[in-house]
């Protein structure tokens, strides 16, 4: 008989959480601008904003935070750390920073630039962002059936590969630094890429000598889905499978916060000797000295231990199962979500939930503050405020694919309980579906504006 899957832990410290009325929120929402990241944590009573940083860490790695060696140059905390990474990366070169975006921001200041292009899977915001930021253009090249939110598929977050190479040649190989592929794809919905992908990636980006980087946050969780579901994995360690992924790379991003089990951390990984030497030199400058990057000794032990943990297939197995169920339920219940359920979260699909909401009035932003006022949980809005953009010869709002509402869940944090009481909120919102509102922005910055924008309730 198939039993429950169990969380695969036992609790030994705990938070409680602050309760609070539908009508202090109400309120809270106004003071807000209905943006959940201006919300108090404290005013949250289940916090799905982000799977990022929001780790519950193991009792091995509290007990790693006491044995951090602090010092300024050559840590044994960092050997630790650059041991375990090297070898599941199998990268010539870690060099530690203190969350992804910091290694894509030294990736980008050595590559990016002007006339640059950067192909993705799909970018996620602070890629993006990057890349930008350099002057250079971002462009995702999903495949097809990860662009319809209803299609089942095992991989979709599969890179198009024949639009790539169409890619590489329309823009000449020259302009293009790097290819990047995220695994698995955030902004695409959590969903994963196959092996074969991996590998087809790479064969395309080396027939222009072009380097493939991974943006390697979820690298567990996508290593897991391809032992579940990619012909030939299944007899396969998660380990050696997460070691074959890395084979096909040239180097790495990563943010650590997600499946390396920490609060904070991150690094890049390198193999050519000439791009570690520049990104070393931009390290000092910016994060700090090569063995430690902007981290604490203690953190590079918490993260050489997290990497360690996410590798563990009853970790694994209870992590994708909690979201699944998450996906199972709201599907039953006749919620439209993008399917199949991803690796660290649950993505309402926003255009079929509340379809009398246009793009260009935030169907998502609508379905995530109603879901914070009726049931204090908090999520984030991935559609036209995250991505929409205003076409520069005529202004006109231009949608991306997709509008999502991501339920992403935090890595060991939530019981099946809390996750039950997000059911039975999210059914009840989409019940009730009719009475949600558009919203229009009052207030934005010129770079991820989804961070700070405030927002306005449209009467009808
Ligand atoms: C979180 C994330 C990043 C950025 O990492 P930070 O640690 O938040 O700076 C980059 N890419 C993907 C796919 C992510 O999920």
């Amino acid at each position: 008989m198939m039993k429950t899957i169990i969380e695969p832990f036992k609790i030994k410290t705990v938070e409680p959480i602050r309760f609070t009325t539908v009508d202090e929120r109400t309120s809270i929402l106004q003071d807000a601008g209905y943006n959940p990241f201006m919300i108090r944590a404290d005013d949250v009573l289940i916090d799905l904003l982000t799977d990022s940083g929001t780790s519950a860490m193991s009792a091995e790695q509290w007990a790693g935070i006491m044995q951090g060696d602090e010092s300024y140059a050559g840590a044994r905390s960092f050997f630790r750390f650059e041991k375990v990474a090297k070898e599941l990366t199998g990268f010539t070169y870690i060099i530690p920073t203190h969350q992804g975006r910091a290694a894509e921001k030294i990736l980008l200041t050595l590559l990016g630039g002007p006339g640059k292009c950067f192909p993705n899977n799909t970018h996620f915001d602070t890629t993006r962002a990057n890349i930008e930021f350099s002057g250079a253009e971002a462009f995702d090249l999903l495949n097809p059936a990860g662009k319809d939110p209803s299609a089942i598929a095992d991989f979709k977050g599969n890179m198009d590969v024949e639009a790539l190479d169409r890619f590489i040649r329309e823009k000449g190989p020259s302009n293009v630094p790097l290819v990047m592929l995220t695994v698995t794809n955030n902004a695409g919905g959590g969903q994963p890429v196959s092996m074969l992908n991996i590998r087809q990636t790479k064969e395309v980006a080396a027939k222009y000598g072009i380097p493939l980087f991974l943006d390697a946050c979820r690298f567990a969780e996508n290593a897991f889905f391809i032992k579940k579901r990619e012909p030939g994995y299944r007899d396969k360690s998660v380990k050696e499978i997460v070691q074959e992924m890395f084979s096909y790379a040239d180097g790495c991003t990563m943010s650590a916060k997600k499946d390396a089990l920490v609060n904070m951390g991150g690094f890049l990984g390198l193999n050519d000797d000439t791009l570690a030497v520049n990104a070393r030199n931009i390290l000092i400058v910016t994060e700090g000295f090569p063995t430690y990057g902007g981290l604490a000794g203690r953190d590079l032990e918490a993260m050489a231990q997290g990497l360690t943990e996410a590798l563990d297939e009853h970790y694994l197995t209870y992590r994708l199962r909690s979201v699944e169920y998450l996906g199972e339920k709201l599907t039953q219940a006749g919620v439209p979500i993008l399917q199949p359920p991803g690796g660290h979260a649950i993505y309402l699909d926003a255009k079929r939930f509340a379809p009398h909401i246009p793009p260009q009035q935030f169907p998502g932003q609508s379905i995530v503050c109603e879901l914070y006022r009726l049931g204090g949980i908090r999520s984030v809005e991935i559609g036209s405020v995250m991505f929409g953009k205003s076409d520069k010869l005529t202004g006109k709002f231009i949608a991306p694919a997709l509008e999502l509402v991501r339920l992403a869940i935090p890595r060991r944090v939530y019981t099946q309980s809390h996750i039950d009481y997000v059911i039975e909120c999210v059914i009840e919102v989409y019940n009730n579906r009719a009475s949600l509102r558009g919203f229009k922005i009052v207030l934005e910055a010129a770079l991820l504006r989804h961070f700070t924008a405030r927002f306005g309730v449209l009467q009808e």
